[in-house]
C-alpha cells in the first residue's frame, strides 16, 4: 500500500509552452505521519499510567481509614509511578537520539568496559531471579563512539534477556571482532518470539504481547533505543530466535582501529 505523493508547480513559459515541475515529497510525508504517530502513541502510553495514578491516589484517600488497603493501593501506587517515569526518561532518549544522528561525544570506546558496565546495571535484576550473567569472548576490541549510549543499548538487550527469561536461566554476552566489525551478542534461553513479530520489535511502543509485558512492565521502547543508538553508529542489529527456546540479539559495529580516518567513514554511513 505504498502512495506516491508528488508537489507539482506549473508555470507557463510564453504562449506555447508550459513548464511542469514535480517534486517527490514521499519522504517528507512520510516522515510527518511517522511524527504524527510518535505523538499519539505517546500521548497514549502516558495517559495510561497517569490515569492509574489519580484512581489510586483517590483510593487511598478513601481507603484512610483500613491500613490493609492503604498498604495495596500505596503498593500499586508506586509501581504505577516507577513505570511514568521510566516510559518518560525512555521517550526523552528516543526523541534525543531521533533528533539527531550526529554524535556528540564520540571518542574511542572500549567494548569490556561498555559490556561491565551494562551487566553491572543489570545485576540486581538477574540476582533476584537467579539468572547468570555470562560474559566473555575477544577482549581489547574498540569502537568509535559514545561510551553512554553504548551502554545504554547492550544494557537495553541485557534487561530484556533477564525480563523474557525463566528464572535460574543464563543469558550470555558475547564478544567477537573479524574484519573490522565487532559483535556484540546477547543470548537468552527465554521466551523467544515468533517468526512474524521478529522484524516488529525494533518498532516503537511495539510489543509482541502486550499483556505479557505490560505485566512485566515493558514500555515497548527499549528495542528502538537500541536500534538509534546501533544506527547513529554506523552499525546494525539483528535478532535470531525460537518461539519458547531463548533469542538471540546481536550488535554490529565498525571497529575503531586506531586510525582517525575511522571517524569520517562512520559519518558517512549514518
Ligand atoms: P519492552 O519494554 O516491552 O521490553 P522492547 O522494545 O525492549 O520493549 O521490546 C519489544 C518487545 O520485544 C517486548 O515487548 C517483547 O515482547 C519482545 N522482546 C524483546 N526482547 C526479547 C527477548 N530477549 N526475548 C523475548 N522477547 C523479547
Amino acid at each position: 500500500e505504498a502512495s506516491i505523493y508528488v508537489f507539482v508547480r506549473v508555470a507557463r513559459l510564453g504562449t506555447r509552452f508550459v513548464l511542469v515541475l514535480a517534486e517527490d515529497r514521499t519522504e517528507s510525508y512520510r516522515l510527518e505521519e511517522v511524527r504524527r504517530d510518535f505523538v499519539a502513541n505517546v500521548s497514549h502510553e502516558l495517559k495510561t499510567p497517569i490515569g492509574a495514578v489519580s484512581l489510586l491516589a483517590e483510593a487511598l484517600e478513601q481507603a484512610s481509614n483500613e491500613p490493609d488497603e492503604v498498604k495495596r493501593f500505596a503498593k500499586r501506587l508506586s509501581i504505577e509511578a516507577e513505570r511514568l517515569a521510566r516510559t518518560t526518561h525512555e521517550i526523552i532518549e528516543l526523541s534525543r537520539l531521533q533528533a539527531s544522528d550526529v554524535l556528540q561525544e564520540a571518542a574511542v570506546v572500549d567494548i569490556d568496559a561498555v559490556i561491565a558496565q551494562a551487566v553491572d546495571r543489570n545485576r540486581v535484576a538477574a540476582e533476584k531471579h537467579g539468572i547468570a550473567l555470562v560474559s566473555g569472548g575477544d577482549a581489547g576490541t574498540e569502537v568509535f563512539g559514545d561510551a553512554g549510549m553504548l551502554v545504554t543499548a547492550v544494557h537495553n538487550l541485557v534487561a530484556n534477556a533477564i525480563q523474557y527469561s525463566p528464572d535460574n536461566s543464563r543469558v550470555g554476552i558475547g564478544v567477537s571482532h573479524a574484519d573490522g566489525v565487532v559483535e556484540i551478542a546477547v543470548t537468552d534461553q527465554g521466551v523467544g518470539i515468533p517468526e512474524a513479530e521478529r522484524e516488529r520489535v525494533f518498532e516503537r511502543f511495539f510489543r509482541v504481547d502486550s499483556a505479557r509485558s505490560r505485566n512485566t512492565g515493558g514500555t515497548g521502547l527499549g528495542l528502538a533505543i537500541v536500534k538509534h543508538v546501533v544506527q547513529n553508529h554506523g552499525g546494525d542489529v539483528r535478532v535470531w530466535s525460537h518461539a519458547g527456546s531463548g533469542s538471540t540479539f546481536t550488535i554490529r559495529l565498525p571497529e575503531a582501529v586506531n586510525t582517525p580516518a575511522v571517524a569520517t567513514t562512520l559519518g558517512a554511513t549514518t
